[in-house]
């Protein structure tokens, strides 16, 4: 099944109907048709998969995927025109530039917290810039990667574009096969394997990783409208975003503040009881529920409330005065669950930032700009966003993607096409003015090379 779908994808690719830019215009407004016109059913099978609110699933997916779709249509035809370069005087006279042109099949593996962005955004990338790919969505998001597989081939060309279904066993096999390119979104540890499997045919690799992300809140800033953003990024799709805040930063001086002012936004954005609330998610299933249980061991809260296993819901929780050698600050915890770790001042928070593995995403709260200079200038993450959280991922202008640790490559908008293109080198001469090459031809003695 897997090695069909790659072979199904090869044979449509070596056709060579995706590379005018007609057919890669009419299948990207084709998938835009589908998330416009399903959006119901999409929304309906994330409330399935992750109680997601309706609300959160165009601002958390379908927006961003329409604004890709968008830019990709309006502009393909400049991104997909020759780039010139600039010559040097030997080819002052020919042709000389770049030409983005497809790489071939891409294999698209998504993770489950967003399944539609995580494989539609690198999809539009890779139909934008002429390849075929097949679409491996996660298994444990089990509504939306069963919906996709109904609805893709609706849309789109279904031999360019196959999906394919399953867990491990099925993205080991699609891993055996031979790619251009494999574009993989979710953990470090798996990234390893997939990196691993392309090496074996020198494909090249896309790793949308994640990490820790850290937040550090200056005492010199507006705790208020910090802890409002703070608590919005952490919180919505239940903890479960890959550039969520893992955990926050700052002076013990300020740490009573930031609980309150983080326990009064909860009470604001979910009322007294979350668990009721239309816009809070839930843990994608119990064994994610019971990692992040086992990461609370030994730790006493804040702010916390009653988890219930059955139902994969755990209450907002924020914890103070956590060790950085606690188990909780070891791994991601990619859950709803928010420790502070007092440090001395920002000299401190740099130093505990580098010592670490370089996170996807930075977050800075300060009213000072001598801080904020400091943190951008003195760590390394993928990106950061200064006073808020989430939005250097909403700019599509902007490449997104992690860096070490958390992950190789970046995308979003023409990052996507350029990311899933060749940039072919080109150089066109005239068989003409065959007396200029006589500098380059032997015997030297002939013209006196001058440098
Ligand atoms: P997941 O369990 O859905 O796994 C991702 C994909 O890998 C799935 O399609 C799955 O089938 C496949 N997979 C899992 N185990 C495998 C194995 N042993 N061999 C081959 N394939 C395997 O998702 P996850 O890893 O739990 O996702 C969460 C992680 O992803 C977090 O670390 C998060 O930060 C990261 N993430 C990163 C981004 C980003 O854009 N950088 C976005 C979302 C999530």
């Amino acid at each position: 099944m897997e090695k069909q779908a790659a072979e199904c994808a090869r044979k449509a690719y070596l056709s060579g109907r995706s590379r005018p830019l007609q057919f890669r215009l009419q299948q990207l407004h084709a998938l835009y048709r589908l998330i416009t016109e399903k959006e119901a059913e999409i929304s309906a099978a994330l409330k399935k998969d992750i109680n997601r609110s309706q609300y959160d699933t165009p601002l958390f997916e379908l927006i961003g995927l329409e604004n890709d779709l968008k830019l990709a249509q309006s502009s393909l035809s400049d991104w997909a025109a020759p780039r010139p370069a600039k010559k040097n005087l030997l080819t002052l006279s020919d042709q000389v530039y770049t030409q983005a042109e497809p790489l071939g099949v891409v294999l698209i593996i998504g993770a489950w917290n967003y399944p539609w962005a995580l494989t539609l955004q690198p999809l539009i990338g890779a139909i934008a810039a002429g390849n075929a790919a097949v679409v491996k969505p996660s298994e444990l998001s089990k509504h939306s990667s069963s919906l996709l597989k109904e609805l893709l081939p609706q849309y789109l060309d279904q031999e360019m574009y196959p999906v394919v279904t399953g867990g491990v066993p099925e993205t080991q096999e699609l891993l055996q096969q031979r790619f251009d390119h494999i574009f993989y979104t979710g953990n470090s540890t798996v990234g390893k394997l997939v990196m691993e499997a392309a090496a074996r045919h020198l494909t090249p690799v896309t790793l949308e990783l994640g990490g820790k992300s850290p937040c550090y809140i200056d005492k010199d800033c507006d705790m208020s409208v910090a802890c409002r953003r703070i608590t919005w990024g952490k919180f919505a799709n239940c903890g479960q975003t890959c550039i969520a805040p893992d955990y926050i930063l700052c002076e013990p001086g300020i740490q009573d503040r930031v609980v309150q002012e983080i326990q009064r936004t909860l009470l604001e954005f979910y009322g007294e009881d979350p668990k009721c609330s239309l816009d809070y998610g839930r843990i994608i299933n119990q064994h994610h529920f019971d990692r992040v249980m086992a990461l609370l061991e030994g730790n006493a809260a804040a702010i916390e409330g009653k988890n219930d296993r059955e139902e994969c819901y755990i209450a907002p929780t924020i914890l103070r005065d956590v060790s950085p050698h606690s188990r909780l600050m070891q791994e991601e915890i990619f859950g709803p669950v928010l420790p502070i770790v007092p440090i001395g001042g920002v000299d401190e928070a740099i130093r505990f930032i580098n010592d670490r593995e370089k996170p996807l995403a930075l977050y800075v709260f300060s009213q000072d700009k001598k801080v904020i200079k400091r943190m951008l200038s003195e760590t390394s993450s993928g990106g950061v966003t200064v006073n808020d959280v989430f939005m250097h991922y909403t700019v599509n202008s902007l490449p997104f993607g992690g860096v070490g640790n958390s992950g190789i490559g970046s995308y979003h908008g023409k990052h996507t096409f350029d990311r899933l293109s060749h940039h072919k080198t080109c150089l066109v001469k005239s068989l003409a003015m065959e007396g200029m090459n006589q500098v380059r031809y032997p015997p030297q003695n002939a013209v006196h090379l001058k440098r």
